[in-house]
């Protein structure tokens, strides 16, 4: 099946690098992840690494010319012509018209129909609920695995189940850097749900659930909106 873009959408902890990852290797298509990807440039010592290394720390948004020169860049890979997952992109109003300008100028992405518009699945999760997964959340360094020490452990403690590698907290998910990105999540990025919304893109899911529960819902949510 041919899958056009799918945006995962919601606040931090809502689920989205975990589902992305189910759904991309379900599909065979790639996780399209600006955390990730700002992450491997901060690793790298990158031009850009540098720049928003500190932007990140604070919890803050990196700027929208930076990050969208940046999903240009890894769209043009070859891996992203059957479809492709964004996770945590677009997160600015100005983000998301940007990337509705690129699909359209760059006729590889279309669904099943030819549609190139990407549409939205929203995670809902209550604010307790995040705050738990958050400080709760372990990654695993090698394979990128994401865990939770409270509802998601693994086997072992403080170890990775697939490779065995130490499990790392990441440095913006202590308290007071949570309290920023949820604070920047509210006012740059929640108008995006109005900005689909109107667009008739946008399909919500109720994360607070399972993770199996969610993957299931996910699923048929964008064989749905796949047909949009
Ligand atoms: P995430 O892993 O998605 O929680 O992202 C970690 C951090 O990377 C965020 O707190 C931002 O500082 C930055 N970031 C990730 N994606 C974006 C984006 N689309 N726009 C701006 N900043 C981003």
């Amino acid at each position: 099946m041919k899958i056009g873009p799918v945006i995962l959408f919601g606040p931090p902890g809502a689920g989205k690098g975990t589902q992305a990852k189910r759904i991309a290797d379900k599909f065979g298509i790639p996780q399209i992840s600006t955390g990730d990807l700002l992450r491997e440039n901060v690793e790298k010592g990158t031009e850009l690494g540098q720049n928003a290394r500190q932007i990140m720390q604070r919890g803050e948004l990196v700027p929208d010319r930076m990050v969208c020169d940046m999903v240009a860049e890894r769209l043009k890979g070859g891996d992203c012509e059957r479809g492709f997952i964004l996770d945590g992109f677009p997160r600015t109003v100005t983000q998301a018209v940007w990337l509705d300008n690129y699909l359209v100028e760059n006729t590889v992405f279309d669904n099943a129909n030819g549609t190139r518009a990407a549409f939205v699945l929203r995670f809902v999760v209550e604010y307790n609920a995040l705050l738990q997964r958050l400080t709760g959340r372990r990654t695993c360094p090698t394979c990128g695995r994401i865990y939770n020490v409270h509802t998601q452990p693994p086997r072992v403690a403080e170890v990775c189940d697939l490779d065995g590698s130490r499990l790392v907290t990441r440095k913006d998910d202590q308290e007071e850097v949570i309290a920023e990105r949820l604070k920047a999540y509210e006012a740059q990025t929640l108008p995006l749900v109005e900005y689909y919304h109107k667009r008739n893109r946008l399909l919500e899911i109720n994360g607070d659930r399972p993770v199996d529960v969610v993957t299931a819902e996910a699923l048929r949510a964008i064989e749905h909106g796949n047909s949009l």
